[in-house]
């Protein structure tokens, strides 16, 4: 009866609850209870206990893997107190049960045509099987086995596609463990909060880890420890090889900021008992100190003793592109990569992105040589001014777009023309107030500090500094806005700025004439951002289209293109009809879709969201995965009524859920023409679009491994 309970109520504790919010189960499920007769592992030399794989999950190798204890029971084996054998040596122990193991467990790969997670005792040198499930495995072990399978003769190249989830083919685009060059001693396994792999010593602090690896001369890799991380230990993360923690769990500050960063880390590891005043973390009896090597998997959330190597990551591995050779031809929906300078298209192109669905033109302006001009622009309080630090900018920006569609020659790219608030580009109004306010206080090194601060700002000796800074804040006054998100921003700056929006598509036109004159072959479509009515569309369509003549006149030859538009208010969704007049394609710009349907901003609502999923009122992170519910049926209406007006009108999407397989698949559905994601989502959304198509002609549930 106890037992009975303590499963039923394990659907309730805190491991259960992230697995299912990781998975997407339904907390209202439930579980069920096998009752079995109970075998002991533990009667002597001829009983034992084990547990292993059919393949090795790992790395896909075709390999009877696992381990073994004798005179023990299960639970001995998993909790580390006695170090177990490999299964291999149950031959020379246990003959007879060892081969009775192969036949049965080969006998149940047959049947379940997939890798089994088996758990097995022999008592009295009899063996019993405990349990066997589909095992879980890294992306690099599905692709493999998956294509072994198809070898085999075990399932059939359609199968085969859904036996890989989208999101593990990540794992060939970060580095991994080299689990080959030593001894893998697992120490605990915790939540696969960010994949990739890192090797490094142990710190407990993140000042400690800024001083063993923050200085170029003793640089050394380290792993930073904590029992949980808080904004304060951000410095020691960012030099960190990775993170490991022992509370937390998928949505903690450790994960989500590692995920960020792109850096590996293992979360909630609660076997792990971090000691952070003595400097040590324990676990299966051992003691690690400062200094001590461990190595982390994000992928599979392991925690490994010592140090192993790593490996590079592997987009071109031959297994990979066979698998998606078998995929691709199944997808028809298009995917694109969002890109903004030519290195980033050069990588999307190489995993496979078939053009730019979003090229940002602001991160442009971030460049060295170019940020003065464009505060100049910002600064100028009349049109003259602006123009002539436009002209300034001109041939930089020529030049970018140049290089974006030299990298994608024969692709199409979409370039969306300034979109963020131009505060963003000025100092922050409260540095500016407190410069002003401290100047005369400041001693000769302090001012020399704010000249090179300010210098583009007209600001060249110390002598400028009580004259220029005063009227650069009256400046970031005027521009200050109690909400940005919903203020002076897209293409509200390019009505009240025209100029800026005629620079923009000059620079566009004049380097798509320029490359086609070279023989590279461009398809250019301009993108106007946050219209929310016709007439805006109709304000920056009429610009982009002049401009565009202007050129094409003046040098001699005519480029294709196209304008449209990105919708991203509810209001433009609402009247799509109309705006399709206008906007030869729409792009939905989810992330902002998302902020204005919810009235959420996507930087606060993780004040709100912990909460809210731990309580179930949200399902999932809206701006993770697309909320089909809400947000979606502004993109079915959107894509309807503007298909109504123009029937060839082209629709893609362009936010983060480009990459993230349920929202790639619910596009699908829609009838989208693209998604486009960041590069590195590029194979994933391939995958997730190949799935979606190959599951409706083939009839198949999406029966994916999980
Ligand atoms: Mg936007």
């Amino acid at each position: 009866m106890l037992a009975r309970d303590a499963v039923f109520r394990s659907w309730q504790n805190e491991r259960a609850k992230h697995y299912r919010r990781m998975n997407n189960i339904d907390d209202m499920l439930g579980t069920a209870v096998n009752v079995q007769a109970m075998v002991f592992g533990n009667l002597g030399d001829t009983s034992g206990s084990g547990v292993g794989f059919t393949r090795n999950p790992a790395i896909g190798t075709k390999e009877f893997y696992g381990e073994f204890l004798m005179n023990a029971q299960g639970e001995d084996v998993v909790s580390g107190v006695r170090t177990p054998v490999p299964i291999l040596k149950l031959h020379e122990i246990l003959p007879e049960a060892y081969n009775q193991l192969r036949e049965i467990t080969t006998r149940l790969e047959q049947h379940y045509k997939d890798v089994q997670d088996f758990e097995f005792t022999v008592q009295d040198g009899k063996l019993y099987m405990l349990q066997t499930r589909n095992g879980k495995r890294t992306g690099l072990a599905a692709v493999r086995i998956a294509i072994q399978m198809v070898d085999e003769g075990l399932i059939t190249k359609e199968e085969a596609i859904f036996r890989v989830d989208p999101n593990q083919l990540y794992d060939f685009l970060v580095p991994r463990l080299d689990e080959k060059s030593t001894k893998v001693e697992v120490l605990a396994t915790g939540l696969p909060a960010s994949p990739g792999a890192a090797v490094g010593q142990i710190v407990f602090t993140a000042d400690e880890a800024v001083k063993m690896a923050g200085h170029d001369t003793t640089k050394k890799p380290v792993i930073l420890v904590r029992a949980e991380t808080t904004p304060e230990d951000i410095h020691g993360m960012e030099v960190a090889k990775g993170i490991l923690t022992s509370r937390g769990g998928m949505t903690s500050h450790a994960a989500v900021v590692t995920r960020g960063m792109g850096k590996c880390c293992v979360a909630g590891a609660g076997d792990i008992d971090v000691n952070e005043k003595a400097r040590e973390m324990r676990v299966k009896g051992q003691t690690f100190k400062e200094g001590d090597w461990i190595s982390l998997d994000g992928t599979t959330g392991r925690v490994i003793k010592g140090k192993l190597g790593t490996l590079d990551p592997s987009p071109d591995d031959p297994e990979l592109q066979k698998f998606m050779n078998w995929a691709d031809p199944h997808r028809k929906m298009k995917v694109r990569a969002n890109a903004d300078i030519p290195r980033d298209a050069i990588q999307a192109r190489a995993f496979g992105a078939e053009g730019i669905g979003l090229c940002r033109t602001e991160h442009m302006f971030f460049g060295e040589e170019k940020i003065p001009h464009m505060r100049a622009m910002i600064l100028a309080d009349n049109e003259k001014d602006r123009r002539t630090a436009l002209k300034k900018l001109l041939p930089m920006q020529r030049a970018d777009f140049a290089g974006v569609f030299k990298a994608m020659d024969g692709l199409p790219v979409t370039i969306r023309t300034l979109d963020p608030p131009l505060h963003e580009f000025l100092p922050r109004r409260e540095d500016l107030m407190v410069d002003i306010a401290l100047l005369p206080s400041y001693d000769a090194k302090h001012k020399k500090e704010l000249v090179s601060k300010y210098k583009d700002y007209g600001v060249k000796g110390v002598g400028d500094l009580k004259k220029a800074l005063p009227p650069l804040l009256a400046r970031v006054e005027q521009l200050h806005e109690f909400n940005p998100m919903l203020g002076h921003r897209g293409c509200r700056l390019g009505i009240t700025y025209p100029e800026i929006t005629e620079m923009q598509a000059r620079a566009i036109f004049e380097a798509a004439v320029d490359c086609t004159k070279k023989g590279i072959k461009v398809l250019p479509e301009v993108m106007i951002p946050l219209v929310a009515t016709v007439k805006e569309m109709a304000n920056q369509g009429a610009i982009v289209r002049r401009v565009a003549e202007e050129v094409f006149k003046e040098k001699g030859m005519k480029v294709e293109y196209m304008v449209g538009t990105m919708i991203e208010l509810p209001r433009a969704a609402l009247v799509a009809d109309e705006i399709a007049k206008e906007a030869e394609f729409f792009s939905f710009g989810t992330n902002d879709l998302t902020q204005t349907t919810f009235g959420f901003s996507r930087d606060d609502v993780n004040k709100v969201l912990p909460k809210y999923l731990a309580e179930g009122i949200l399902k999932q992170d809206p701006f993770a995965a697309l909320d089909q519910e809400g947000v979606g049926q502004l993109v079915k209406m959107a894509t309807e009524r503007g298909r109504k007006t123009r029937p060839t009108l082209k629709v893609g999407i362009c936010g983060e859920h480009g990459g993230e397989p349920s929202s790639v698949e619910f596009c699908y559905r829609t009838g989208l023409n693209y998604v486009s994601c960041s590069p590195f989502r590029v194979l994933t959304a391939r995958l997730a679009a190949a799935q979606a198509a190959a599951a409706e002609t083939l009839k198949v549930e999406g029966g994916r491994t999980k």
